[in-house]
């Protein structure tokens, strides 16, 4: 699978999934864009992949700054002649009951979730129609875009949701060559989850082991872990599947805990 001199941009990528996502479509050929909250956690990835900088750039991307986004996403256009990928993939966790969930936390859940797929979706769109070569946008979901947990309400109704916007692009976009498509991983052992076992185990009164055997990996077909590279290949190939034979869908990752 081929990405030579594809210019893909993966927001959230200064950590977990979305760094390695960069670091394999790196090696597939493709320059890289590390757009992340803090620049120089993302510069840190951006020379990790690329000392030299000239196939993996760093961005300032808060996700849900609109004129961030827009701003990110030209400069990339500029130094690059366009964008081909996106992959939407920042995002965070809150665990919380529902009765005790602050209204704030559930806005700023839902802003990075819902409201950054839309901006950089957008942003993308704008610049791969500008450029007229198409591009590939992928979207991470997660399991919670079709099943539900309990203390992740926010979570499950913006992953839920990201399937509609995928299906949306994925029609807006066929007449451009634009194909839009899901990624639904499983449990990832990545600081989002590292940080929520510890939480989990505190809200249902059980141990840490307890959250990873009879929680996270419950409903797996061998208990195992998803891992980074099992979503990073998952995304190589979407992105590089040419044709609008796969758009619009949602591929699951999960080592069987959920089947469609
Ligand atoms: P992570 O915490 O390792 O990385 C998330 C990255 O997103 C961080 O670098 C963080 O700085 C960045 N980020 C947070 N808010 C941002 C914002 N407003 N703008 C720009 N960047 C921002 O987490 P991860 O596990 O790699 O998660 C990546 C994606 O994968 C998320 O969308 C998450 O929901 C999804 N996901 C994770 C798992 C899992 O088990 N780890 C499972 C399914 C889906």
């Amino acid at each position: 699978m081929n990405l030579t001199n594809k210019v893909a941009i993966i927001t959230g990528a200064a950590s977990g999934i979305g760094r390695e996502i960069a670091t394999t479509f790196a090696a597939a050929g493709a320059r890289v864009v590390i757009a992340d909250l803090a620049l120089d956690a993302a510069q840190v990835t951006a020379n990790a992949i690329d000392p030299s900088g000239e196939r993996a750039m760093a961005v300032a991307m808060n996700v849900t700054d609109e004129a961030q986004v827009d701003a990110g996403t030209a400069a990339v256009a500029a130094r690059w002649g366009g964008v081909d990928i996106l992959v939407s993939n920042a995002g965070i966790q809150i665990i919380s009951a529902i009765v005790d969930l602050k209204y704030d936390d559930w806005k700023r859940l839902m802003a990075i979730h819902a409201d950054g797929a839309f901006l950089t979706c957008r942003a993308a769109m704008r610049d791969m129609i500008r450029h007229g070569r198409g591009g590939a946008i992928l979207i991470m979901g997660s399991v919670h875009s079709h099943e539900a947990s309990p203390l992740k309400a926010p979570y499950v109704t913006a992953k839920h949701g990201l399937i509609g916007l995928a299906k949306v692009i994925a029609k807006e976009g066929a007449a451009h060559g634009i194909r839009s498509n899901v990624i639904c991983p499983g449990f990832v052992r990545t600081p989002l989850v590292e940080r929520q076992i510890p939480e989990q185990a505190k809200n249902f009164n059980i141990t840490e082991a307890e959250v990873i055997k009879n929680i996270m990996l419950k409903d797996t077909v061998d208990g195992e872990f998803t891992t980074i590279a099992d979503v990073a290949q998952t995304a190589l190939f979407l992105a590089a599947f040419d044709t609008n034979a796969l758009t619009g869908q949602s591929i699951t990752v999960s080592h069987g805990w959920h089947m469609q």
